[in-house]
């Protein structure tokens, strides 16, 4: 395994020091998901393990996702409810019978809500052997503290130019968002050609989009859960006061943008239609 962050976690087993609970901040949360699979078919393969072991019966239950030690959480809308919480601790009574722990994976720590985060307190607080978790976050700062406080923290980053977003595109992002809120010249600001003027390329539109998507996730959990807003967008404070319901249709309109965008469809279509409904 390549990955120097799970590497460390599998020298951490072996030296027997594993902690019971990682918060992961990651790039591609499905890439690190990836290597979290990995990393348990790593310490539980019967035999002697090889990168993609297709041989044995649990490396294949890891791989398809059907072993029920292993359990992965995903948001139930804009949260982690507390009942998703419940059904894990009732799954986990029973100690893994195939695999070494037994492991739950929650994909967006960051929708964990007090009375989630606090249901889950049980595990955090009262680490039992044999259970490992895995919290993923693009953000950590936007993690509950009740979770965030009772994890190894680990920054899981991936290298792929396509997702590293320049200072100067943030800064753009922020401007564009300013005007919007600021300026009353709302004519000028309907026109697509304001955006495409500095998004050349598609690549440029969709990192754009995602810095747009940080920004309005940002707010929406601050106005929210009380998350802090990070040094870079407190210019943008003035979101606070629409409220979380608009920050929730931005947040879910900029993600719809985003997929069609992924998608291939035409750039200038998809831009027509966000300063169509945006504003
Ligand atoms: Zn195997």
């Amino acid at each position: 395994m390549e990955n120097s962050v799970f590497q460390n976690l599998i020298h951490a087993y072996h030296e027997n020091k594993l902690a019971h609970a990682f918060l992961l901040e990651t790039n591609d949360k499905e890439k690190c998901y990836h290597n979290i699979l990995e990393f348990l078919k790593r310490i539980n393969c019967p035999t002697t393990y090889q990168d993609g072991c297709k041989e044995c019966n649990l490396c294949h239950l890891i791989d398809t996702q059907s072993l029920p030690s292993i359990i992965t959480i995903y948001p139930d809308g804009q949260n982690i409810r507390k009942e998703q919480i419940l059904d894990l601790k009732k799954a986990f009574q029973t100690k893994p019978t195939f695999s070494k722990y037994n492991v739950y994976i929650i994909m967006g720590a960051e929708f964990l809500n007090s009375a989630s985060a606090n249901t889950m307190l049980k595990f955090l607080e009262e680490p039992e052997d044999a259970i490992l978790g895995f919290f993923l976050t693009n953000n950590k700062e936007n993690v509950i503290e009740t979770i965030k406080s009772r994890c190894q923290v680990l920054l899981d980053y991936y290298q792929e130019p396509a997702f590293i977003v320049s200072d100067e595109l943030k800064e753009q992002a922020i401007s564009y968002l300013q005007e919007v809120l600021f300026v009353k010249d709302e004519a000028l600001l309907y026109n697509k050609d304001v955006l495409v003027s500095f998004l050349k390329e598609r690549k440029d539109v969709i990192l754009f989009f995602q810095v747009l998507l940080d920004i309005y996730q940002n707010y929406y959990l601050a106005s929210y859960q009380k998350v802090a807003i990070k040094e870079e967008y407190r210019d943008l404070q003035v979101l606070l006061k629409k409220g979380p319901e608009y920050l929730l249709k931005q947040l879910n309109l900029v993600a719809q943008i985003i997929d069609e965008l992924n998608y291939n469809l035409n750039i200038s279509l998809v831009l027509d239609r966000f300063v169509l409904e945006s504003w």
